[in-house]
């Protein structure tokens, strides 16, 4: 006799998708046109089509299933679609939804991808940045000469930011674990071998090439943006990773210039930044009726990065020319933003980093479709 399967189908699993931007999984009807379209699913048990029937049911295990994370939403199989069923932004919302099912803790999850909280989201930052300021009596714009360090020394921005770091780092590492469990235990019984150091080089080296993105068609501007935007992202790491050893460096003149020099990666980190962001907002909108017009949860992780990169560069350009009635509430508008971006990584679409990289790692250890 054969294996018996049982399903649980959760209607409210149906409920939260079609809430979250992905009401027309209903319309789906199997034809598995989806799945031929798509170049990047692997020839067994390829994705979306079994996503789109799981959705469809309520069967709540598809957001374990690292095919959600090997799709890049390139959107050629939701143009080809005979139903306008919209299967790449389905798979995106069902990434969302893994997000907020490995993120600690849950209701925060929930929070952000629900722009009813976002006045509650960023009144949090805002208060804790004027309550530091306040205790320190530093709530005043500073004389002379503008130095951002007048306002927030850089002890406190140091522990500030160190502190939401160290949070977002904590929950993911608690998220992977579990994913990483789930992963192992899933039923799709997928076998498991392989180096995990050699194969997690192999998954990065896909990553920074983007060489999977870079198959999709219908979007495929997309992916070049999108390759901007992460070494925009790489560079400001780097720069804003030695910022906390500045005064290491400044102690010792031999590396000064060093140091200086890496300062400089500051400005094509921005300009990259910059530019791949407003790229993907110009082709989400260019595209949004054959592909779809992205979900809150990707227009929020947009904007914030945007913030993030304007208000930096205009912090800079503020203090260069010396107005600092606008410098210093800039400077503040750019903590809030940077502190937004990292505090609630874990929550946002920029989980997208971790989590697709463990998936992609994953399918590449069991042999899926690399
Ligand atoms: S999502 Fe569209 S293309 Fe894919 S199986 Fe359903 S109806 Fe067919
Ligand atoms: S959006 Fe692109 S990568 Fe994702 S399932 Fe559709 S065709 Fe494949």
């Amino acid at each position: 006799m054969a294996d018996e399967t049982f399903i649980k189908p959760d209607l409210s699993f149906v409920k939260r998708i079609m809430a979250a931007g992905g009401d027309t999984a209903k319309k789906c009807y199997q034809c598995d046109t989806c799945s031929v379209v798509c170049n990047l699913t692997p020839t067994s048990q390829p994705f979306p089509r079994k996503e789109m029937l799981q959705a469809q049911w309520g069967l709540k295990e598809v957001v374990k299933s690292p095919d959600i994370w090997l799709c890049h939403q390139c959107s050629d199989c939701t143009v080809l679609c005979p139903r306008g069923a919209k299967p790449g932004e389905v798979l995106g919302v069902l990434r969302q939804m893994c997000i907020e099912q490995y993120a600690f803790p849950s209701f925060l999850a929930g929070k952000v991808g629900d722009p009813k909280w976002l006045p509650l989201l960023i009144a949090f930052p805002v208060l804790l940045l004027l309550f530091v300021l306040n205790i320190f009596g530093l709530m005043r714009i500073p004389e002379g000469t503008i130095q951002y360090s007048k306002l927030f020394p850089t002890l406190l921005v140091d522990v500030i930011f160190m502190g939401a770091a160290a949070f977002a780092v904590f929950v993911f590492v608690n998220g992977v674990r579990q994913y990483w469990k789930d992963l192992n235990v899933n039923p799709w019984k997928v076998k498991v071998e392989g180096n995990l150091v050699r194969d997690l080089i192999a998954t990065l080296k896909d990553i920074i090439s983007h060489n999977r993105f870079r198959q999709c068609e219908t979007t495929f501007a997309r992916s070049l943006n999108h390759l901007l935007v992460f070494f925009g992202f790489v560079f400001l790491a780097v720069v804003t990773a030695l910022a906390f050893y500045r005064e290491w460096f400044e102690a010792h003149d031999a590396v000064t210039n060093v140091y200086l020099a890496m300062k400089l990666l500051a400005i094509p980190g921005t300009a990259a930044l910059l530019y791949g962001i407003y790229g993907i907002y110009q082709e989400r909108l260019k595209n949004a009726d054959k592909a779809g017009a992205g979900t809150y949860f990707d227009w929020l992780f947009i904007f914030v990065v945007a913030a993030v990169g304007v208000t930096g560069l205009f912090s800079w350009v503020f203090r260069l020319i010396g107005i600092k009635m606008l410098a210093y509430p800039t400077y503040f508008i750019h903590l809030v933003s940077v502190f937004f971006l990292f505090f609630y990584a874990p929550y946002s679409k920029m989980a997208h980093m971790v989590y697709r990289t463990v998936a992609m790692l994953y399918a590449r250890m069991a042999k899926r479709g690399f």
